[in-house]
């Protein structure tokens, strides 16, 4: 099963908190125990899984991200985003969660992060669903 969710994102740099939107994909499959594959069909975003529980946490990362990947700094890349490719080259396009119990088997303090680097754009995150 597969399915993708569309994200607006609403500034340039942002960790969009996309659990709830994942776990309700799981559920509505059945699937009581398998994997969750996600996956970023874009090459200036990425997916993260961290700390969900306190915010400031995904603001700290994005700031230590802007500090270690300035957005000018001599790159060749005419485009203009260089430094949104370098971090989603850093972060990721993809996550997989193991699903137990019909649910998305992560630590207690983890959610699934949608993470935008040259928004505000409309997204994809996909979703498979893998019985097993
Ligand atoms: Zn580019």
């Amino acid at each position: 099963m597969l399915q993708t969710l569309s994200i607006r994102t609403r500034s340039r740099n942002e960790s969009r908190d996309v659990t709830a939107e994942v776990e309700h994909v799981v559920r509505a499959s059945g699937v009581t125990s398998g994997i969750c594959y996600l996956y970023v069909p874009h090459t200036t975003a990425g997916v993260a899984i961290n700390e969900h529980a306190d915010p400031d946490v995904m603001a700290d990362v994005e700031q230590a991200l802007r500090g270690l990947v300035p957005h000018n700094a001599g790159y060749q890349h005419a485009e203009g985003n260089a430094d949104a490719h370098i971090k989603a080259v850093m972060v990721g396009a993809s996550q997989s969660v193991p699903i137990e119990n019909g649910r998305l088997a992560l630590g207690t303090w983890q959610g699934i992060f949608f993470c935008e680097f040259d928004g505000p754009r409309e997204r994809k995150l996909r979703v498979k669903i893998m019985a097993g």
